[in-house]
């Protein structure tokens, strides 16, 4: 059995929540594919790689594979190799993304019954590793980190004589430069009059609330999908700065929250991240919520720009009308199309997500009702990717919403698919 996976994105409805989707419920089912032995063969392959080197790398692992004791592994293993290497000639270029090919020996219902297996899948973001390995699971943390790597958050720990700043992107924390005031401390104040101190110190503080904030400037604006800011500190300067006239408005506009923090270096930054995690999950939840508020208020209206239902939302995409789907993260089905190989006949089923692998394996156990031979799956689509295309082709947003939230749960009264439209389609 072989799938292919197009991970990149629809290119015109390219949806954070839509991509993420996709490639998590995909890393979900890898990660349930498990071998009785090392059987299962990682390839991963970044787009500068020459392809004729890789396949002598395989060719190479096909003579040590043949040294392997034991008769089942030894001929799971080759096979593997073989299929690794068939699937290699049939790609010209490598992808700008490069190329990961999973191919292994899938146990479909006990040992013994294994089955090669494989996935060819072109990540949303370019890989940058070039991996070979065969291991009883599938090697998955470079694509779960491209996962957790969709979204950044700035980082500024500050005080009144320094400040940290970082980038928080999925779990990689970048620390990015820590700068000093170099204003005096009160011990210096020597034989100056406490007033004319105080006023020195504020006019200090401000000029470096300034370097603060351009220093902030630079480095955050860059940044691509920069979800919002997090600011802290152990003192008020925090809050004079956040609230004064120190930041683009573009990022002041994305300040998540101001924390108290003990220190305003590294440390700080790494006290920021453990006790910003609250907060930044529920950024995304604030998102769903407006979504799904934001139809249902349309619906309540009556204005004709809120719809629901699959049928309704796909005609409705159909027409060019709509401005955004909203979808169910629950609403996991797929359409499979069965073909009797004898007699042509042909069925759609709707399939459950959860159930899907175990349809796949059994499927010789469905047999064609009108001459008894066992059915083939002819074609499946999942339902959202479904829908994702039919966005793509009239630019239509897509956003996946969890069940986490009130909204979230409301959202499944309606079948879990709804939409906002950009005018009324009758
Ligand atoms: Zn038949």
């Amino acid at each position: 059995m072989d799938y292919s996976y197009d991970l990149r994105g629809f290119i015109l409805s390219e949806s954070v929540s839509l991509r993420k989707f996709r490639l998590k419920k995909l890393i979900d089912e890898l990660k349930s594919k498990r071998g009785y032995h090392t059987e299962l063969i990682s390839l991963y392959i970044p787009p500068n790689k020459v392809l004729s080197d890789v396949t002598n790398q395989l060719n190479q692992e096909y003579g040590t594979a043949s040294n392997i004791k034991s008769k089942t592994t030894r001929k799971n293993v080759l096979d593997c190799i073989t299929k690794t290497t068939q699937r290699l000639k049939m790609i010209n270029s490598i992808p700008d993304n490069g190329i990961v090919i999973f191919t292994g020996a899938i146990p479909q219902n006990g040992q013994g019954s294994e089955k090669i297996e494989q996935y060819v899948i072109i990540p949303p973001k370019p890989i940058n590793i070039y991996k070979y390995l065969c291991s009883s699971e599938f090697y998955l943390e470079p694509l779960e980190e491209q996962l957790a790597e969709e979204e950044s958050y700035g980082l500024i720990a500050v005080d009144r004589g320094e400040a940290s700043f970082a980038i928080l992107t999925g779990r990689n924390l970048q620390i990015l430069k820590t700068i000093t005031s170099g204003a005096p401390s009160k011990h210096d104040a020597g034989g100056q009059s406490a007033r004319r101190f105080e006023r020195v110190i504020e006019q200090l503080a401000h000029e470096f609330n300034i370097r603060v904030g351009e220093y902030a400037n630079k480095l955050f604006l860059e940044v691509k999908n920069l979800k919002g800011i997090v600011i802290g500190g152990p003192g008020p300067t925090k809050d004079k700065f956040a609230e004064g006239p120190y930041l683009d408005y573009r990022l002041k506009d994305k300040i998540l929250a101001i924390l108290d923090i003990g220190y305003s270096d590294e440390t700080g930054i790494k006290e920021l991240v453990s006790r910003a995690e609250d907060i930044f999950r529920n950024v995304r939840y604030v998102e769903e919520k407006k979504l799904v508020q934001e139809f249902l208020g349309k619906l309540s209206k009556d204005t004709g720009f809120a719809i629901y239902g699959e049928k309704e939302v796909k005609a409705a995409l159909n027409n060019g009308s709509v401005a955004v789907v909203l979808i169910s993260e629950s609403v996991d089905i797929y359409k499979v199309t069965v073909k009797c190989p004898q007699c042509d006949y042909t069925e759609d089923k709707s399939v459950s997500g959860k159930d899907i692998s175990k349809f796949r394996a059994e499927i010789n156990s469905l047999t064609c009702p009108k001459c008894n031979t066992p059915m083939n799956i002819i074609s499946e689509k999942n339902i959202i990717d479904e829908i994702g295309e039919l966005a793509d082709l009239t630019n239509a947003k897509v956003e996946i919403i969890s069940t986490d939230t009130e909204e979230g749960a409301q959202l499944l009264n309606f079948g879990g698919i709804a939409a906002i439209l950009r005018y009324k389609s009758d």
